[in-house]
């Protein structure tokens, strides 16, 4: 456990005040926003740890880089600066931008996917199964079973079952599969790092049925870090290397620039074959704008062709990751336990545990939600009931989820140790009242994405 914390590789030049408003203010904007986070006004949060996607904060590199745009239409300097950063790092011969990751997700799934087919992963993130379902077809998760056990301490939960794999590419049959895909680090399962030897066999798996693997690298310089501190024979090796070897194992890789790329808007589709992108051009025409800019403006161009290697930085890595961890380690010394270990960029509070006496059908997940921003006005996000509990369609009884979470995702560079600490002393408090919060009900749910608008009362 690291209770540690790395000094930030970075001092600050320019601030963005926050302020803590009393707890009346706070118990007023509770009530306006229907006891849910997403309704509440961010200038009424101290602490903002909703998500790490486009939240974390640009360096004066990347605004002086901002400065440089060249807004022409069509072949801008820009463009050719941001070609230069994606041919090194990622090596692959085509590339367009995107506005961000679900951008780049629906044009590889305009082109390849077909009613019925189904898509093989360790994990999909929400959008990209959102996007596989809207062409009509399947995604499919094929994780390690460690992957939902909280406690497990494997170092690479994020890792496909390789038997799973096969066997699922043997039952639909590899007609039925355009593409596979591999999500690093896994998001949608608590930002667990996947091991170089398990893109390895996931690559020999794809590359024998003649499958084209793409990656999700929303981030993949996290997860190559921790190939770096985790997978022996990687000690030595640079990140920036350690990415060149993973990217040669694929065909192509999306990518949301919001993540590992630190801005605050982007997002890349890489790919080899060049019949595909022939296609793949088309459909960004339509959709985001001509192959140069891909939605974005040149200035965006310019500051992600910075961040692609700010990311990379090992020295910010080991600060970001070691952030992460120092966090988890404050709570669990608490006794607030967490997933275990700690994800590259969140980390997830099992809300069960801390609020026993709450049971599922009154979403304790939620409650703890609640309670983190009465407490001291820091939000966090439900990933328990509210988000996932559905009626079976066949009894109507309703079926809930195995974990109830509370996650606390860190934007990048832009909170601190004493920030950190905060946090963890605010759940540390509601812990020691725990007999005293109440469950909550729904007075108005949405059928579905019913998290982003649904409506509470205490009970
Ligand atoms: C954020 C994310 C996406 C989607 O990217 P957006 O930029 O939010 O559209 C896709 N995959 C993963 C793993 C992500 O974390």
């Amino acid at each position: 456990m690291t209770t540690t914390y790395p000094p930030e590789p970075f001092r600050i030049k320019v601030t963005e005040p926050i302020r803590l408003i009393p707890r009346e203010e706070r118990e007023a904007a509770l009530k306006e926003a229907g006891y849910n986070l997403f309704s509440l006004k961010a200038e009424d949060i101290f602490i903002d740890l909703l998500t790490d996607s486009g939240t974390g904060a640009m360096s004066s590199e990347q605004w002086a880089a901002i400065m440089r745009g060249d807004e022409s239409y069509a072949g801008a300097r820009s463009f050719y600066r941001l070609k230069a950063a994606v041919d090194d790092i990622f090596g692959f011969k085509y590339f367009v931008p995107a506005h961000q990751g679900r951008a780049a997700e629906n044009i590889l799934a305009a082109c390849l996917v077909k009613p019925g087919n189904y898509i093989p992963s360790n994990m999909h993130f929400d959008t990209t199964d959102a996007n596989i379902r809207a062409r009509g077809g399947r995604p499919t998760n094929l994780v390690i079973d460690e992957a939902f056990d909280p406690a497990n301490p494997h170092p690479f939960k994020g890792n496909m079952d390789i038997a799973k794999l096969k066997a699922f590419i043997e039952k639909v049959g590899v007609a039925n599969i355009p593409f596979g895909m591999m999500t690093v680090t896994n998001n949608a399962g608590g930002g667990q790092p996947v091991s170089m030897e398990n893109l390895k066999a996931v690559a020999a798996v794809y590359r024998e049925s003649k499958i084209p693997f793409f990656i999700d690298a929303a981030r993949y310089a996290e997860n190559c870090f921790f190939i770096k501190q985790r997978e022996p024979g990687y000690e030595s090796k640079s990140v920036k290397n350690i990415a060149h070897e993973m990217f040669a194992l694929a065909d192509g890789m999306t990518m949301s620039a919001k993540k590992d790329a630190i801005v605050n808007i982007g997002g890349l589709l890489c790919l080899n074959d060049e019949v595909l992108f022939g296609q793949v051009k088309n459909e960004l025409i339509l959709r985001e704008g001509f192959p140069t800019y891909g939605g974005l403006a040149g200035r965006d161009l310019d500051a992600m062709a910075v961040g692609l290697y700010e990311g990379l930085d090992e020295n910010y890595l080991f600060y970001r990751l070691g952030q992460t961890a120092y966090l988890a380690a404050r709570l669990n010394e608490t006794g607030i336990p967490t997933i275990q270990p700690a994800g590259g960029h969140a980390v997830y509070i099992d809300a069960r545990a801390v609020l026993p006496r709450i049971p599922q059908n009154e979403f304790p997940a939620q409650a703890l939600c609640v309670e983190l921003y009465r407490e001291g006005a820091i939000r966090g996000v439900e990933i328990g009931s509210v988000m996932f509990a559905y009626p079976d369609p066949d009894s109507g009884k309703m079926i809930y989820p195995k974990l109830e979470l509370l996650r606390l995702a860190i934007p990048r560079r832009m909170y601190t140790q004493s920030h950190m600490d905060y946090v963890a002393d605010c759940a540390a408090k509601i812990k020691s009242r725990a007999d005293k919060v109440r469950g909550y009900k729904f007075t108005y749910a949405p059928e579905l994405l019913r998290h982003f608008t649904a409506r509470f009362e205490p009970l």
